[in-house]
C-alpha cells in the first residue's frame, strides 16, 4: 500500500502559527485528560471557536493525506472531534473531487458524530451509524498525549463494523505511535511535552496554583479536597454515638 499520510514541515510551522495566534498555546499548571500534569497546555477549543482559523486548520489535515488512501468517513472524539471530522471531511472532498459542477448533496467523504458515553468513553451517535457501518473509516483528534481517546474512538467505531485505516492529530505530545494504536497516525506537530504523574509533578511541589479553566483541573482539585476530607475524619467518627 502506497504512504496513507505525508506530513511535510511546512505543515507543522503552520498548524503552530495558527495555535499561536488563536491563543491555543498556553503555558501554567495543567491537568491533562490522562491526570498526568503539565507546564504547557493546547487549548484546542480557543482554535475551534474561530472558524477562519479552524477552517485552515483543516484544510493542512486533508493536504497531508495521500489522495489514494482509502477513505470514505471522517470520525473524532466528541466533542470537538466531531467539529474537526466535518472540517476534514468537508477539505478531503474539495480536494479529491474539485469540479464545481458535482453535487453538493452527494459529498463523496462523509463524517460521523461520536457521542460521549458516561465519563470517559465513546460511541458512534445511532443517527450517524450507517456512515460508518462497513466504511473505511479516518480518525482525529486535537491534541493525544498517551492516544486514549484514539483507541476509544477506534473501538467505538469498530463496534458497528467500521475499519480504520489511519488517524491523524494536530498535536502528538506524548509520543503516540502506530504500534500502540495498531493503526497509522500522523500528526501535524510532533513535540514531546514533558508531562508527570500528580505525584512527581513539580509545579505541585513548588505549589503553583492548578489552572482550572482549562484541563481537568477543577476535577484534580475537587478529588484532592473529598481525600483529604476522607482522610482528616478521626477514626470512629463512622459511629455515630462518638
Ligand atoms: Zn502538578
Amino acid at each position: 500500500m502506497s504512504q496513507l499520510f505525508t506530513v511535510k514541515p511546512a505543515f507543522g510551522e503552520s498548524a503552530l502559527i495558527l495555535l499561536t495566534v488563536t491563543k491555543s498555546l498556553i503555558h501554567g499548571h495543567f491537568v491533562l485528560r490522562s491526570k498526568d500534569h503539565a507546564d504547557e497546555y493546547v487549548n484546542a477549543r480557543k482554535l475551534f471557536a474561530n472558524p477562519e482559523r479552524f477552517w485552515r486548520m483543516c484544510r493542512l489535515f486533508a493536504f497531508c493525506v495521500d489522495p489514494s488512501a482509502p477513505i470514505d468517513t471522517v470520525v473524532g472524539p466528541a466533542r470537538g472531534g466531531n467539529d474537526l471530522a466535518k472540517g476534514v471531511a468537508y477539505w478531503l472532498s474539495q480536494l479529491r473531487f474539485p469540479s464545481p459542477k458535482k453535487d453538493p448533496d452527494d459529498s463523496p467523504i462523509r463524517c460521523a458524530w461520536t457521542d460521549k458515553v458516561g465519563k470517559d468513553d465513546f460511541a458512534v451517535a445511532e443517527c450517524h451509524e450507517e456512515f460508518v457501518r462497513g466504511k473505511r473509516i479516518l480518525l482525529v483528534d486535537d491534541v493525544s498525549t498517551k492516544g486514549g481517546s484514539l483507541e476509544k474512538v477506534k473501538r467505538s467505531v469498530q463496534k458497528v463494523g467500521g475499519e480504520v485505516v489511519l488517524a491523524l492529530t494536530i498535536w502528538n505530545r506524548g509520543g503516540v505511535t502506530p504500534g500502540k494504536l495498531g493503526i497509522p497516525i500522523g500528526s501535524l506537530i510532533t513535540k514531546e511535552i514533558p508531562s508527570w504523574p500528580p505525584d512527581q509533578c513539580p509545579l505541585c511541589k513548588d505549589g503553583v496554583p492548578i489552572n482550572t479553566d482549562v484541563g481537568h483541573g477543577k476535577e484534580f482539585l475537587e478529588n484532592k479536597r473529598m481525600q483529604n476530607r476522607e482522610t482528616s475524619i478521626p477514626v470512629g467518627a463512622t459511629d455515630w454515638s462518638f
